[in-house]
């Protein structure tokens, strides 16, 4: 099978769909691999890796769209691609479609098949294509949490492990989940005092088993979030109730009574955020003050570090792409209940429920 790998266009999207890895594995099992000049720069990859790997360059975008049966993206395709799209073409890629009508419908009339990274999903319930980026914006918080923490970044100026003799900053970590625990295991290794608070009662068995008693375990109310938050320093919201937008948990009247120039990162603002004055920022301009606290809420945050997360990301969607390049899209979706939850469009139609209901689309 021909697989086409185009340089990412959207702004500020550094990440690439495939590694010389990748390509090592899948011209390993006979496939092309068709991947545009420079698709890897954003990530630190030259072409000269990819070629060394297998790979062949193209010096034009329509050419590797043109030329393959398969294209791996990282980002869903933005207007300037819909006219590459062409009829019985394989995409895999992050779609999220139902926050975007007009890619939806670019997919079905150019009859694309298209499955989606987020939506592949395995009997459990688990997002094996998504957990990896929560893995790197849970793993980001504290770092970025600790940097604004700093009275150069207008922060209380405070070191988060303290130094012998002074209290370590006070981190409350809201949600015990896939970048609740990654945001710990970093808040905890740089030596702050960490509350960790879910709902999930089993999730908070595992986190006091992992820890030992090193993090104080917490099940969340509106009262034990307040009195977390009003003696906290850093405060990272990492809850997600699935399908949903996120729960409001931090009202503006509590951010006004919390210590002057403390941060707040909301992971969770792509769903709508946890804290009510959550608003989307970008890596450009990623904080703002309410009250006399610091807001960050970007909401791409493993674009700040594509080398990772590009390698976090293709180390799961490469086992997905080889049996699909393999067996062809058909049969590899049939054989897999996981990927086959993946499928949005097919041959003019939207094969996705939660899409149809978010734009009162057939499917
Ligand atoms: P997850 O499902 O692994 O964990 C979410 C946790 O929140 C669960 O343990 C759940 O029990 C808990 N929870 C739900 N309601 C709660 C409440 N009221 N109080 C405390 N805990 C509660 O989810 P995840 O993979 O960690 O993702 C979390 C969020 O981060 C999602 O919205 C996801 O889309 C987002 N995310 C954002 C970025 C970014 O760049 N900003 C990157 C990756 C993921």
């Amino acid at each position: 099978m021909k697989i086409g790998v185009p340089r990412e266009l959207k702004n500020h999207e550094y990440r690439v769909a495939v590694t010389p890895a990748g390509v090592y594995t899948l011209t390993g099992h006979g496939h092309d691999v068709l991947i545009e000049h420079d698709a890897g720069t954003g990530s630190s990859i030259s072409d000269k890796e990819y070629i060394a790997a297998g790979a062949k360059i193209f010096a034009d975008a329509d050419d590797v769209w043109a030329e393959s049966d398969l294209i791996l993206k990282v980002k869903e395709p933005i207007p300037a691609e819909y006219h590459r799209m062409r009829p019985g073409q394989v995409l895999f890629t992050y779609l999220h479609l139902a926050a975007s009508r007009e890619c939806a419908e670019a997919l079905l009339e150019r009859q694309v098949t298209a499955i989606a990274y987020e939506t592949v999903e395995t009997d459990a319930g688990a997002l094996p294509l998504l957990a990896p980026m929560s893995e790197v914006a849970g793993r980001l918080a504290p770092q970025v949490g600790a940097y604004h923490l700093m009275a150069s970044a207008g922060g209380r100026g405070l070191l988060p492990g303290g130094v012998p003799g002074t209290p370590p900053a006070q981190v409350v970590v809201i949600g015990a989940g896939v970048s609740g625990m990654n945001a710990t295991g970093i808040a905890v290794g740089m030596g702050a005092e960490v509350t960790l608070l879910d709902v999930n009662l089993d999730r908070l068995r595992a986190a006091d088993a992992l820890y030992r008693g090193r993090v104080r375990t917490v099940a969340s109310t509106a009262y034990q979030i307040e009195q977390a938050v009003l003696d906290a320093d850093l405060v990272i919201g990492a809850v997600l109730i699935p399908g949903a937008q996120a729960p409001t948990l931090v009202p503006t009247d509590l951010v006004a009574r919390m210590k002057s120039g403390a941060v707040l990162v909301d992971i969770a603002v792509d769903q709508g955020g946890c804290f009510a004055d959550s608003r989307p920022t970008t890596h450009t301009e990623p904080t703002y003050r309410v009250h006399d606290t610091i807001f960050y809420c970007v909401a791409n945050m493993p674009g700040a570090v594509p080398n990772t997360s590009t390698h976090a990301l293709t180390s799961v969607t490469l086992p997905y792409v080889t049996r699909i390049a393999d067996r062809g899209w058909h049969d590899a979706l049939r054989a897999d209940l996981t990927l086959m939850r993946g499928l949005s469009t097919h041959n003019g139609r939207l094969t996705s429920p939660s899409v149809a209901a978010a734009h009162g689309l057939d499917h």
